[in-house]
């Protein structure tokens, strides 16, 4: 959505509220595959000259957990917050949210944050189990009756023990 902040830059106390969904034209992860659009809710609000940009983005995503591979349906929230601007003062600045021409590309941005705040590991649930180291079974799923690796250390207790 492109959004003109031509009036909301000139107005002090003047805002504009948003909710909508749009689902983006290019993949925004290898690692994982939106199944719903994107929905935004927020507003951007000019406070004494200050404009800020308040909300929150959510979708569902199919992604692999890191632990047993298996696919499943995560949903996301991811809150967006910037501070924007029309011109820089200063050289570069992290902080500000430069909006060329006074027209903001929203859906780029939100596409932004949802990249950055994406964790590099997904989980199916907390306690998954993973998968056999020894005979690729997901453990999910049942034991697989494997025996497991003695730790080095757990079997140089387990000698002196026996002594
Ligand atoms: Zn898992
Ligand atoms: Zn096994």
């Amino acid at each position: 959505m492109q959004v003109s902040l031509e009036q909301i830059f000139n107005i002090p106390g003047s805002s504009r509220e948003f909710n909508y969904s749009f689902t983006p034209e290019y993949s925004l992860s290898d690692d994982f595959c939106l199944t719903s659009p994107i929905s935004f809710k927020g507003r951007v609000v000019n406070t004494a000259g200050i404009v800020t940009l308040d909300g929150q983005a959510e979708f569902t995503a199919a992604v692999m957990c890191s632990r047993c591979a298996e696919e499943f349906q995560k949903a996301f929230k991811v809150s967006v917050q910037h501070t924007l601007v029309f011109e820089l003062n200063d050289e570069d600045n992290d902080e500000f949210i430069l909006v060329e021409n006074k027209e903001l590309d929203l859906d780029a941005l939100i596409c932004e944050d949802t990249v950055l705040s994406l964790p590099f590991t997904f989980l199916c649930k907390e306690d998954c189990k993973g998968i056999c180291s020894q005979c690729g079974k997901n453990l999910n799923e049942g034991a697989c009756g494997c025996k497991k690796p003695i730790d080095p250390r757990m079997a140089a207790l387990l000698d002196l023990l026996d002594d």
